[in-house]
């Protein structure tokens, strides 16, 4: 398999060229109430990491030193984070867009029921994970209960206006393939999503996001375990596709981890490639300045070919 960083460079003479920043994503912390196969977190009910109050603060002062337009908050369960409702209300206080990634389930966890009003009243656009419209995929991949518990949720989310475009609240879904394999096109599987979660349970919702599993942490692990790590690495090269290096998500978005420091994205974040100043010092949302990012080079490696695979893969679904 040809290295990612080399392929990128026989491409374009350079390496994935940072664009101006628009989204600044933050990971609250790796504690979340599920434990998914899948999740390049290793999220769970036993992780204790968690952001302080001062790094939400310095989060809180950066966004309102620069003109990034979108938080974008994630973790973990970022609902279950302490300062979570702080964050959110003071971000919205600043003008800007508040996206929250969802798992649903959250709403049923105990004190957590105000969340689909709190996030009406504020207006957060909702990114929810739902990687199949059928019981037995989401259950085999997320627990059991989930896909249950995931429709109710739907369910009060639309019942709020949530995902009616007369509303303007935003609710979009994520799909990831239950297998080792790359998500099928994502306007087919929009349809048939939509066409499903209407006529089974009257739910609707805006778009839906095609996610390639990333296989780092946690998947990685699981795809060792069952031999399938070689032959998903060979997938993803092999589906290397030139047009989506122009979209990645790292050109225009930086992640800030639980601890304060900066990546690219919340892949590195995971895979601990930290984003260093020129003293090869960590940089850190406590003194982080635009003009540090944009001198910094994006940190690729193999694990980019699951953001360049096929159709491409961001947070914000496929990329070409
Ligand atoms: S809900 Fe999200 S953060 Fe939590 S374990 Fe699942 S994938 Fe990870
Ligand atoms: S894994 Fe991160 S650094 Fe690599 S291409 Fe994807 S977003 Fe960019």
């Amino acid at each position: 398999m040809q290295p990612f960083a080399e392929r990128v460079h026989s491409l374009n003479g350079g390496g994935l060229k940072r664009r101006a920043i628009d989204v600044l994503q933050v990971n609250l912390g790796r504690y979340c109430n599920l434990a998914c196969i899948h999740c390049h977190v290793e999220a769970g009910p036993a992780r204790k990491e968690m952001m302080s109050r001062e790094n939400v603060d310095a989060v809180l002062r950066f966004l309102g030193a620069t003109g990034i337009a979108t938080l974008d908050v994630t973790g973990g369960a970022p609902e279950l984070h302490p300062a979570f409702d702080y964050l959110v209300e003071s971000a919205r206080g600043l003008g800007r867009q508040v996206l929250d990634r969802c798992n649903l389930t959250v709403f049923f966890e105990p004190g957590k029921n105000y969340l689909p009003e709190f996030f009406r009243r504020h207006r957060v656009e909702l990114v929810c994970s739902l990687p199949c419209y059928t019981s037995d995929n989401v259950d085999k991949q997320r627990g059991k209960g989930t896909f249950d518990a995931s429709i109710r949720a739907l369910q009060i989310l639309n019942g709020l206006g949530y995902g009616r475009p007369e509303s303007g609240l935003v609710l979009n879904l994520v799909y990831n393939p239950v297998g080792p394999h790359l998500p099928p096109p994502q306007e087919k599987l929009e349809q048939d999503y939509k066409r499903t979660l209407q006529d089974e349970f009257g739910v609707v919702f805006n778009r839906l996001f095609c996610l390639t599993n990333m296989p780092i942490t946690r998947y990685a692990t699981h795809l060792k375990l069952c031999r399938e790590y070689e032959p998903y690495m060979e997938l993803l090269a092999s589906s290397f596709n030139p047009a989506t290096v122009d979209h990645v998500m790292c050109r225009n978005s930086i992640s800030v981890g639980w601890d304060g420091g900066i990546y690219d994205c919340d892949f590195n974040q995971m895979l601990n490639l930290p984003l260093t100043g020129a003293d090869g010092e960590g940089l850190t949302i406590a003194s982080l300045t635009l003009d540090q990012i944009a001198h910094r080079p994006i940190r690729c490696a193999d694990h980019c070919y699951a953001c360049t695979a096929g159709s491409g893969s961001s947070c914000g679904g496929t990329l070409v």
